[in-house]
Formats: C-alpha cells, sequence, structure tokens
C-alpha cells in the first residue's frame, strides 16, 4: 500500500498542502478531484519523488522504494526532440534496467505513428504515447495525471476499460480528474481536495452524495452570483 501521512508542501510562504493524508490500495483505483489549483499535481508530485520537500511522510508500506514500481503519467508529458515514439518507449524500458519488448499488441489498440518524432504528435497522440510506456512497464502502481484529457472518445473509452483491467489484476491506481463521470465510473474511492486539504473520502456507495455535495456548492457559491450578474448586464 502506497501511504501519505500529514503531506505538507509550501512553495515560499504559500502552503499548497496541508495534512494531507490518503492510502492507494493493490487493487484499487483512487480518484481525486479538485478545482483548479487545489493542489492534486502537487500531491502526485510528492508521492512519486519528483518534489522532495516537504513535510509529513509518504511511503510504500512494504518498505520498497516508490520509484522501483510506481509509474507516473504527468500532466504535460515530455518528449525529447528527434526521438521516434519507438525509440521513447524503448528509452523507457532502458532507463528501468527492464527488457526491451515488441510494442505491436500494445500498439495495435492505440494506433499510434511509433516511427514519427515524438515531439510532432499532437495533445492526445503525446498522451497515449506515455500511456503505453507506462504499460508495457507493468507496474504495480500507476499515478495518472488527468489520463483522460486530450484523448478521443475511443481512446476514452478504452482508457476506462483498461483500468478497470489493471484494477481487476491488482494494479493500484490514483488519477485525478476533471470529469466526475470518468472518476466515478471507475474508482473504488474519490478524494475531495479544497485549497489544499482534504475535504471528504467518498466510497462508491457514497458516489451519488459527492455529486450532489458537488452541485450545492456549486449553488451555494456561483449560481446566486451568475444570476445577478445575468439580472444587472440584461437588456
Ligand atoms: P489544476 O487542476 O489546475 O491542474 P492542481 O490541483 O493540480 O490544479 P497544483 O498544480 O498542484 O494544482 O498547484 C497547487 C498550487 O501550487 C497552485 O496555487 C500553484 O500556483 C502552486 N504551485 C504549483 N507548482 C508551483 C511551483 N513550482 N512554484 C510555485 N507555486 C507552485
Amino acid at each position: 500500500m502506497l501511504e501519505i501521512k500529514n503531506l505538507r508542501k509550501a512553495y515560499g510562504r504559500h502552503v499548497v498542502l496541508h495534512d494531507v493524508s490518503l492510502a492507494l490500495l493493490p487493487g484499487a483505483v483512487h480518484g481525486l478531484v479538485g478545482a483548479n489549483g487545489a493542489g492534486k499535481t502537487t500531491l502526485l508530485n510528492c508521492l512519486c519523488g519528483l518534489e522532495t520537500d516537504f513535510g509529513g511522510t509518504v511511503c510504500d508500506t512494504a518498505g520498497r522504494p516508490i520509484r522501483e514500481h510506481t509509474g507516473l503519467l504527468p500532466y504535460e508529458p515530455y518528449f525529447y526532440p528527434r526521438l521516434t515514439g519507438r525509440e521513447y518507449l524503448e528509452f523507457c524500458l532502458q532507463a528501468r534496467n527492464r527488457p526491451l519488448t515488441d510494442f505491436t499488441g500494445w500498439n495495435r489498440l492505440l494506433e499510434l505513428p511509433l516511427d514519427q518524432y515524438a515531439d510532432e504528435y499532437s495533445a492526445g497522440m503525446r498522451k497515449k504515447l506515455a500511456l503505453l510506456a507506462l504499460l508495457v512497464q507493468d507496474f504495480d502502481y500507476l499515478i495518472l495525471d488527468e489520463p483522460f484529457n486530450g484523448l478521443d472518445l475511443e481512446a476514452n473509452l478504452l482508457l476506462k476499460e483498461m483500468l478497470r483491467r489493471l484494477r481487476n489484476r491488482g494494479t493500484g491506481i490514483l488519477l485525478t480528474s476533471h470529469l466526475l463521470g470518468a472518476l466515478t465510473e471507475t474508482a473504488d474511492e474519490i478524494t475531495v481536495l479544497v485549497a489544499g486539504r482534504v475535504q471528504r473520502h467518498y466510497v462508491a456507495a457514497e458516489f451519488a452524495t459527492l455529486e450532489q455535495d458537488l452541485l450545492n456548492s456549486l449553488h451555494q457559491e456561483k449560481l446566486g452570483l451568475l444570476d445577478a450578474l445575468m439580472v444587472t448586464s440584461g437588456p
């Protein structure tokens, strides 16, 4: 299990995460929602070791280094210039000391032009290539920052099915999304982050409450204002 306990992260005087605790179990999908700037990416970066200067603890309760068996899909995957998709996949495997493998089967699903330069791919193709690099490495845990973002309809459906199947064979998956439906359809648990604090953890049986809670806060904070603005700016 990956365990985050009392995680506190600040950039200068700006505290971005306040005592955040959550657990990622093997064979479970855990969703993370929150407004823009709530701290989701920062949390994932702390968990994966891309940020090291933070308070609290982040560990694998099995005692293994998290990075060895955890794959990260960044919000905006980066590719070195003049590297083809295939070379990028090979680079990822070599960097992790994993044997080179044939990508044909996986790529029949994602249909990428693996012999073109990756930095010339479209945004959706870049996301698919970064996903493919994770899939061929067979990680125990996957940390996915906005995996659905930029994918076409077919790839979205495929990704949801992949997540379910990976979960069923024991992979622990932590993912962020602004698409509530994508999370409620795939996650076993959803954590709501508000201004760097855990507002609440919801289990699957409570997902209907989650939607209602989000709607209620939208009604309270924004919809009255919208009505007022539309009245004052009306004809
Ligand atoms: P979004 O939904 O827009 O992707 P998020 O929940 O992922 O947002 P973060 O990217 O984690 O939010 O950012 C949380 C806060 O931390 C924001 O106020 C952001 O400005 C700040 N922040 C993030 N990275 C840095 C950085 N490197 N230096 C300073 N502030 C940062």
